[in-house]
């Protein structure tokens, strides 16, 4: 199916919802201000928001001034109210700073490129907000690309699959004629509203879906009624005709029932495209932390604390003796509690030998690797639990988990009282888990916090995080032999879309990491300094392209750092 004329869809778009001429607006420094506020929240609330800090502060140079908190009171109608009250004060000083006043209307005099790139310099302005001072306030060509326009725009086939949203910019902007962008932006977000939903779109009430690529794929045609046919008369020939359903889409009857089931039981039914900002964070307010693996000996802890001292960086959690606490004799795990104490780290233990260096080798093998890793009869899981038991009176409070009958077990004998209270449990990455129904199980049989697999991207961490609240334990950089990657420049937004998330970083070819008899001391003492290294970079980068998100201080106070006895 060609790819839609933006004229067709426009004259259609216009049949449904009437003619939208550009009207004039507001100044581009009000529209900035009122951009931000429309950030993740309805337009009423945003409204209101702004209402109230016009109301509260009689100009600009006044809500630069202010508190950023003070601010955020004022705001607090539209949602998010202290992250936009920093990026407000954020964006009013920096102008003012650059132009030694508050105002922007200088920007209509440069070509918008240039213009486009002044404005985006600014703290928290991505293109989208940028474009929307172009074009609301000063009715230039730009096209604001939302959620609901790269929706439709991708299900008419006016962009690809692959598409990311900032090309989505990039290339609509060329594809609509300068003077039809302000129609096309309010048409489409209209539809978008009305029709053209997120889980369910109304595909038969569409006046575009004899244009529609999704539409044509997604339906066989002895679905489609007699009259359904007549209307969309050019749409089912040949191929298209009989192309299956697709399944990652919502559109047929079918689907809809599917998604709709999904959602009754509480999840998403798909995965968010339109990477919300997530409203969680830490006990502590933060958004991120520092997570470092591969803490096998005291010596090795001790090397990457004295690293993270040295390069100023906090290090939240050490995920410790992955080889299994059962290598370290009591006086190592003496040591290695105290080294712990005393920087203020929380410690998640690895009880008792890995089912990989157990009995049982299927595990091992490269089918058997597809089984998952889990513990292998009871007598393993006594002797899981022997090591906790251990653990706990020298002090340790965190453990890692892989298998979820196991944490089931752990959270009943926490209740039971046979375990202490305050001890808290980490899913592993080992246990494979990949999507929202898995993470809220564990969440729901007590882990306290969860590590997916390591590659999933940011709408399918956004679907997770919309329904936990759990942190996510999220790798930044991962052995070569697990695939090998290395997402620093994604941080900023796992950051905003994930919060609260830890970051971890495992460098290195991995083959043999946690073999009990693999690297030597001195190897691992040196990745964990290398580990706080990168974590430096990542702290800079987040906060580059996120300045409000926060990072917490060393030792916040709700970690379950050891208690040497
Ligand atoms: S036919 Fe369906 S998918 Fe296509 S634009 Fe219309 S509502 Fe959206």
């Amino acid at each position: 199916m060609d790819r839609p004329s933006i004229e067709h869809i426009l004259d259609l778009l216009t049949s449904a919802y009437g003619n939208r001429p550009w009207q004039p607006h507001d100044s581009p420094l009000n529209v900035l201000v009122q951009t931000i506020l429309s950030q993740n929240t309805s337009d009423t609330n945003s409204t209101r928001a702004f209402r109230s800090l016009l109301a509260t502060y009689p100009s600009w140079e006044d809500v630069a001034s202010a508190e950023a908190h003070e601010i955020a009171d004022a705001i607090k109608s539209g949602g998010l109210g202290e992250i936009k009250a920093g990026r407000i004060k954020l964006a009013l000083r920096e102008i003012r700073q650059k132009r030694g006043r508050l105002e922007l209307d200088f920007l209509n005099e440069l070509p918008l490129d240039e213009a486009r790139d002044w404005l985006k310099q600014l703290p928290g302005v991505g293109t989208k907000t940028a474009n929307c001072v172009f074009l609301f306030s000063l009715g230039r060509p730009a096209l604001p690309v939302d959620t609901h326009i790269f929706r439709v725009a991708r299900r008419l086939g006016l962009i690809d699959a692959k598409t990311t949203v900032e090309k989505a910019h990039q290339r609509l902007e060329r594809l609509v004629p300068p003077d039809k962008v302000y129609p096309f932006h309010v048409l489409m977000i209209e539809h978008g509203r009305k029709v053209c939903k997120a889980p369910r779109p109304r595909c038969d009430d569409c006046v575009l879906s004899g244009l529609c690529q999704y539409f044509g794929q997604s339906r066989p045609l002895k679905r489609i009624s007699l009259t359904r046919k007549r209307r969309c008369n050019k749409l089912f020939i040949g191929s298209e005709a009989r192309a299956p359903l697709n399944l990652k889409h919502t559109g047929g009857t079918e689907m809809d029932k599917i998604a709709k089931a999904m959602e009754k039981a509480g999840f998403p039914s798909g995965d968010r495209y339109d990477l919300p900002s997530s409203t969680k964070t830490f006990p502590d307010g933060a958004h991120y932390r520092v997570e470092i693996s591969g803490m096998e000996t005291p010596k090795v802890l001790a090397a990457t604390c004295d690293e993270a001292k040295k390069q100023g960086v906090p290090f939240h959690r050490s995920i410790s003796v992955v080889r299994g606490a059962s290598m370290l004799t009591r006086e190592q795990l003496k040591e290695f509690a105290q080294i712990a104490y005393d920087n203020q780290v929380e410690v998640i233990m690895t009880p008792g030998p890995r089912p990989t260096w157990y009995t049982g080798r299927q595990v091992a093998t490269p089918e058997g690797a597809l089984s998952g890793l889990r513990m292998r009869g009871m007598d393993s899981v006594r002797h899981y639990l022997m090591d906790i038991e251990r653990c706990i009176e020298i002090g340790f409070r965190g453990f890692l988990v892989w298998d979820e009958g196991v944490l089931s077990l752990l959270n009943t004998m926490k209740q039971n009282g046979d375990l202490p209270e305050d001890v808290v449990f980490k899913v592993s990455i080992f246990a494979g888990h990949a999507n929202a129904t898995g993470v809220k199980l564990v969440e729901s049989l007590g882990a306290d916090s969860c590590n997916p697999v390591a590659d999933l991207t940011l709408p399918e961490l956004a679907s997770i995080r919309s329904v936990v609240n759990i942190p996510l334990d999220v790798h930044i950089q991962l052995w070569a032999s697990m695939g090998g990657f290395n997402r620093i420049f994604e941080t900023p937004e796992i950051a905003r879309v994930a919060s609260p998330c830890y970051f971890k970083m495992e460098p290195g070819p991995g083959l043999g990491m946690y073999m009990p008899w693999g690297m030597s001391e001195d190897t691992l003492a040196e990745l964990g300094r290398e580990k706080i290294r990168s974590i430096k970079n990542i702290i800079e980068i987040v906060g580059q392209v996120h300045p409000e998100l926060k990072l917490s201080k060393q030792g916040p106070k709700d970690l379950r750092v050891p208690v040497p006895k």
